[in-house]
């Protein structure tokens, strides 16, 4: 059943439109957006799409073709961050979080009904829940005449998820998903929010970018990103400076130097020469090199499994398994600790790079992994 048709089942009238969000995948620059830093991510033509109407009574109902069990009743006047939801429908706090987010922010939300089925796999580290958020505060924006930007939406999805679902996740995932366009990457600037389309056709150049998903579902929430993050904040702090975006890295020698933390050192070399990587890759997509991306997607997996330490035996996998099957280049994108992989690979490599991952998880007793191409899509949209 259509997503219109099932709106129109559970809630007895036609939606009064249909928005969809995609989830996105990092092609390089990790965990650099908490740290003010830069990101170059890619929407996938995996959406979350929503059917929502207004209410003006302050009822919110929220269902999920993706979930178990029957529709959430909230009441929006009562909306309160981080407070747990009833066994089973704590995913309605990423569309509450959103209506909450936005009345916080003064917009009139009187209510609404909501409907949403999504193609993005969720905990895969593609972002099921910015597409969520994403696409909520989009339907809301246009329904209640609203006004606000792209980047506000995004702004406003990531308070939701950080201060109402209490996931402390950066920027990225919501501005990927609400400003991406459809044949380029986002280059982002994660302290002023300014971005600009990179042309990404991979296709007219024999290229391929896949996403291996591994199916070991990654947990933010735990303690490990916010250990990281602390580390930065601290790594900052002592090289006086506001973020460590603001560390070049040809000073980066003389920034280690100066710290004493071991484990501080490594994760201002990660963010560092990551921030770094990010700008190299865009002066080789723009000046039509997308091959000699390859060697910084490997290069950037090590710094996340060897000084960030954020990667899994499962990761390290798929990179080892792909570049030895020939592929270009290959790293874990998002969060870590399971999720996905990018492969970058000509095309007449694809098919026994595939075959080789397949084995090698086979052989090591992994669950099979989800292979797809990452096709550079659209960001949120009125369907
Ligand atoms: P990721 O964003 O990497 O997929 P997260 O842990 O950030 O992983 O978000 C996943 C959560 O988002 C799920 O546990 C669920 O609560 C919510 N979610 C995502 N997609 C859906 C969906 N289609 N229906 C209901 N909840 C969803
Ligand atoms: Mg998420």
């Amino acid at each position: 059943m259509s997503v219109a048709a099932e709106f129109e089942r559970l809630y007895g009238a036609a939606p009064e439109g249909v928005w969809a969000a995609p989830g996105r995948v990092n092609l390089i620059g990790e965990y650099t957006d908490f740290n003010d830093g830069f990101v170059l991510p890619l929407a996938l033509p995996h959406t979350a799409v929503a059917a929502v109407s207004r209410r003006d009574d302050g009822l919110l109902r929220v269902h999920s073709a993706d979930v178990e069990g029957g529709v959430v009743w909230l009441d929006v006047a009562t909306l309160e961050p981080l407070a747990p939801l009833p066994d089973g429908t704590g995913w309605a706090a990423y569309p509450a979080g959103v209506v909450w987010a936005l009345r916080e922010a003064g917009h009139a939300v009187t209510g609404a009904d909501i409907h949403l089925a999504s193609t993005v796999p969720t905990g895969a580290g593609l972002s099921s829940s910015a597409a969520l958020e994403v696409v909520t505060a989009l339907a809301l924006n246009d329904l209640f005449g609203l006004g606000l930007s792209r980047p506000g939406l995004a702004v406003l999805a990531q308070r939701a998820e950080n201060a109402f679902v209490g996931v402390p996740c950066g920027v990225m995932d919501q501005m990927a998903s609400a400003c991406a366009v459809e044949g380029h990457a986002l280059f982002l600037d994660t302290r002023d929010l300014s971005y600009r389309q990179v042309p990404f056709d991979l296709a007219a150049r024999g290229l391929r970018l896949l996403v291996v998903d591994t199916r070991v579902k990654h947990a933010l929430g735990d303690g490990a990103y916010a250990e990281r993050r602390a580390g930065c904040e601290a790594g900052a702090r002592a090289l006086g400076v506001r973020a460590l975006r603001e560390v070049p890295y040809v000073q980066l020698p003389d920034a280690l130097a100066r710290l004493s933390e071991e484990s501080v050192r490594r994760y201002v070399r990660h963010v560092v020469s990551d921030n770094y990587r990010v700008e190299r890759t865009i002066a080789l997509l723009d000046s039509g090199d997308p091959t000699a991306v390859g060697p910084l997607l490997t290069e950037g997996h090590a710094s996340l499994r060897d000084d960030l330490r954020v990667s899994c035996p499962e990761l390290d996998l798929v990179v080892e398994t792909a570049n030895a099957a020939g592929a270009l280049g290959a790293r874990m994108t998002g969060g870590g600790f399971g999720g996905s992989a990018v492969v970058l690979v000509a095309e007449e490599r694809v098919d026994a790079v595939v075959t080789a991952v397949e084995e090698a998880f086979a052989k090591a007793g992994f669950a099979a992994p989800g292979i797809f191409p990452a096709v550079p899509s659209a960001g949120a949209r009125r369907e």
